[in-house]
């Protein structure tokens, strides 16, 4: 059982199903309200540190039709990939990550977040990190004296069953950060621990950025598979949006 920390009446007690007990009579019978469901939802996606706007990111919904020729090889080959590592994780804790190269607007973290929310649909551990808000917060941590939320967020990243990084972008990675990544990547290569990672960046480029260390240790811990579009796919969906807008 999940240690919620609180006792369901101080959870729920704006429910206005059950009042705050957390239970509702079906008949004769005591069940759980439908509010300790969506609480326990909230909860698997905030351990996850799955961002609200990706949540919605399932492999079901995958828009295909954003992609012609050969980026539509791609796409297919990448969603593949990454639906199949997601139901590969679940069954083998040391399987073979994946990288996902391409530029922005590609789709690479919503193929990200795609496989954290199929995991967590199967009750399976995964921690969604965004690179630039890790190394906000590995800064923070080095700038001031809370070692030991620097110690917490570096045993997550370490010892998660599934990590995902996504966006390691070509940022300003101070020696110390980019060994904190080093780190991360290392104890996971020798742990076995399955690693996603979405990336802008090429291997030279990432190696300039993070040193030969590092990318040593990517090679060895993802699988690459590289998305392409012919147009940037946010543009697509904010035009969609808009056009949605006027028609409504
Ligand atoms: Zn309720």
């Amino acid at each position: 059982m999940a240690d919620y920390g609180k006792t369901h009446a101080e959870q729920s007690a704006d429910c206005p199903l059950c009042g705050g007990r957390g239970v509702v009579l079906r008949g004769d019978e005591a069940v759980s309200c439908e509010c300790m469901t969506q609480k326990k939802a909230d909860q698997a996606f905030r351990q996850a540190g799955l961002p609200k706007a990706m949540r919605q990111c399932r492999f079901d919904n995958f828009r295909f039709d954003f992609y012609t020729g050969e980026h539509l090889t791609r796409a297919r080959k990448a969603f593949q990939e990454a639906r199949d590592f997601a139901g590969r994780v679940m069954i083998d804790p040391a399987a073979v990550g994946l990288m996902l190269t391409g530029d922005v607007g590609t789709g690479k973290t919503f193929l990200a977040a795609c496989i954290a929310n199929e995991i967590i649909a199967q009750s399976g551990r995964v921690l969604f990190l965004i690179v630039p808000d890790l190394l906000d917060q590995l800064r923070a941590s080095f700038d001031g004296d809370s070692q030991t939320r620097e110690r917490e967020i570096m045993d997550q990243a370490r010892s998660v069953p599934v990590l995902i990084l996504d966006d390691l972008g070509a940022h300003n990675y101070t020696e110390w950060v980019s060994g904190r990544i080093y780190t991360i990547l290392n104890y996971r290569l020798n742990e076995q621990l399955p690693t996603v990672v979405t990336t802008n960046l090429t291997l030279p480029d990432i190696e300039d950025c993070l040193g030969n260390r590092a990318v040593s240790r990517l090679v060895l811990l993802c699988r690459q598979f590289r998305l392409t579009a012919a147009r940037d796919i946010r543009h697509l969906l904010h035009k969609e949006r808009e056009l949605g807008g006027e028609s409504a």
